[in-house]
């Protein structure tokens, strides 16, 4: 069966500029089992009360500014599927969610950046999930868990953010630059809890880990890592699949959670 996935799309430049992270996204989709459609739960899609997005066919949003003109010529114009926002709107509604379709909302770069690396054909149907970042991470479990059925019919559930996401702390002149201590010590604190299925330890992090409000100044990038984990039910277990960092800033880490 499908595992949920969660993983860090870090720079838009990912999509162009070579690196460990574009790398290891380029060979997962051949590690996966063909998935029949695609939800993503991306830090650039945050709405009121739950939103699922309904197209028929995604347009690409180009949401940054002050990239190169070949990056906003980029386009991943894979298929949506209103049948799919359906059932997801049911499955969330049965967990005591509101919810509403958005049909007019194609995929932003937390989506289409990543699936261009993991399925460059375009060819699988992607909706988007948006988050709700004042109701935090136990929300974004919940939102996980209500839609965990989707991996028994061959829907792929992705969480896209960053494992550390602080863009106002100074880059290091190299791509490659090793993090600084307080980005290890966040990111193996994650690492123990999520391998540890210390749940009420993740959803307390903000407590509990060290640096955490350093690491997430604000939480839309960490909460589709929630999305992600409610998604593999209860007893999910988590593996890592890659751990990079870009900038010495931008841990670039990915999960896989498993039932
Ligand atoms: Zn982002």
């Amino acid at each position: 069966m499908l595992p949920s996935l969660f993983i860090s799309h870090g720079s838009p430049m990912l999509a162009m500029r070579p690196s460990p992270a574009r790398d290891f996204l380029a060979g997962l989709g051949s590690q996966l089992p063909r998935p029949k459609g695609i939800v993503v739960a991306s830090g650039h899609w945050e709405t009121e009360r739950p939103v699922v997005s309904g197209v028929a066919t995604n347009d690409t949003i180009h949401d940054f500014y002050g990239f190169p003109p070949a990056l906003y010529a980029i386009r991943y114009p894979a298929p949506g599927s209103p049948e799919l926002a359906k059932r997801i709107a049911a499955l969330l509604r049965q967990s005591g969610l509101t919810v509403e379709v958005d049909h007019g909302r194609g995929l932003d770069h937390g989506a289409w950046v990543p699936l261009s690396l993991m399925y460059p054909g375009h060819d699988i149907p992607v909706l988007q999930l948006a988050l709700q970042s004042r109701l935090g991470p136990p929300h974004h479990l919940q939102l996980g868990r209500a839609i965990a059925a989707l991996r028994e019919q061959d829907v792929l559930v992705i969480g896209s953010g960053s494992f550390t996401h602080n863009l106002a702390r100074p880059r290091a002149p190299d791509q490659s630059a090793p993090p600084p201590p307080d980005i290890v010590a966040f990111a193996d604190w994650m690492h123990a809890s999520l391998t540890g299925q210390r749940v009420d330890d993740l959803l307390d992090y903000r407590r509990k880990a060290p640096y955490a409000a350093l690491q997430h100044p604000s939480e839309e990038h960490l909460l589709p890592l929630f999305v992600a984990l409610g998604a593999a039910g209860e007893a999910a277990h988590a593996t890592r699949l890659h751990a990079s960092t870009t900038w010495g800033t931008l841990r670039m880490d990915a999960y896989r959670f498993d039932a």
